[in-house]
């Protein structure tokens, strides 16, 4: 906030929510206890059991198919609705989160990433944490190629490691699946480690993810194959990369893919760079889906494009830092 495009979106979300009650879809990514979280993406399964408590008292928590009938027929949302998401498909989804779902009653719907479904693989993002930040003795420096640029890294001091873990995590975001996989292995190489990830990283199995999809709480969407940021993409590996997470998953639950999520989905661009664009919601089209989150703050509304909904992100917030944000979500 302080930015004068800042003030003037929250004077806009301010006005549309005077006029309108909103409904705020929640983004989550993980719940469990982890002892390093440098993406700030997991939170604490006594943080969600309390948030879940919360929520059931003070609002009205909708299921997918509640929202995706008030988003589709432009219907204004009951008052105080929330929806509850999750992005990526790791395994304590399934271990951790569900049961508390369960406990609560809770409805939520899960995004699933399937490139890395069923394996012992970690999602680079994680990986590059692995490879740097799991204290492995690494050479001083680091040179290497990502799309045709060099880089060179100083890597001789764990502060300097962590700043390279951050710069590579801010160029390979917009890199496409095939240059994140030729990263990832020369980064292997120059550590000295193999691609095999920690337990603690994994995605679910299948056996998991069919198990968790029968259950009452649960709903199932895409997040595509390989979690690239659609928007550096041309639109046919748009639509393969979407349509190729849709089908893996079809096929898996025998049932049919009305929901996605946009990787990454800020709306915060770097230059040219994007996360999603006109040609990701043409390929959401084509292929069928109804209703496709994004990732930038904001209230849905019953004007709201069903292709680009706003979402907030939750962190490990304890419960009294919970209520106080979601009186604020509803308002600006
Ligand atoms: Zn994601």
């Amino acid at each position: 906030m302080g930015k004068l495009s800042d003030v003037i979106f929250s004077a806009t979300n301010f006005v549309a929510n005077k006029i309108q009650q909103p409904a705020v879809i929640l983004l989550y990514h993980r719940v469990t206890d982890l002892a390093a979280d440098p993406q700030d993406l997991a939170v604490s399964p006594a943080n969600f059991d309390a948030q879940l408590q919360h929520l059931k008292a003070a609002y009205n928590v909708l299921d997918a198919d509640q929202f995706l009938y008030h988003v589709k027929e432009k219907k204004k949302f009951p008052e105080r609705s929330v929806f509850i998401t999750f992005d990526d498909g790791y395994a304590d989804n399934y271990l951790e989160a569900t049961p508390l779902l369960e406990k609560h009653a809770a409805p939520a719907l899960f995004y699933i990433t399937t490139s890395k479904l069923n394996t012992t693989l970690e999602q680079w993002w994680d990986d590059l944490e692995r490879v740097l930040l799991t204290g492995r003795s690494l050479p001083a420096n680091l040179n290497i190629t990502i799309n045709g640029g060099a880089h060179q890294f100083n890597t001789a001091s764990s502060q300097h490691i962590t700043d390279t873990y951050y710069a590579l995590q801010g160029i390979l975001r917009f890199c496409a699946p095939d240059v994140i996989d030729h990263a990832m292995q020369d980064l292997y190489t120059w550590a000295q480690c193999g691609p095999e990830g920690r337990p603690t990283h994994r995605m679910m199995t299948f056996d998991e993810l069919k198990a968790m999809a029968k259950n009452p709480y649960v709903h199932i969407g895409c997040h595509t194959h390989r979690h690239p940021a659609v928007g550096m993409l041309p639109f046919q590996q748009q639509l393969e990369e979407i349509g190729q997470s849709k089908e893996i998953l079809e096929t898996l639950l025998q049932q049919p893919m009305k929901h996605f999520s946009y990787p990454f989905g800020s709306r915060k661009f770097l230059g040219t760079k994007r996360y999603y664009n006109a040609d990701s919601i043409r390929a959401c089209k084509e292929l069928g889906l109804e209703m496709v989150c994004a990732n930038y703050y904001g209230q849905v509304h019953s004007w709201s494009n069903p292709y680009a909904l706003p979402r907030i992100l939750v962190r490990d917030w304890s419960l009294d830092v919970f209520k106080t944000n979601m009186e604020r979500f509803f308002k600006m």
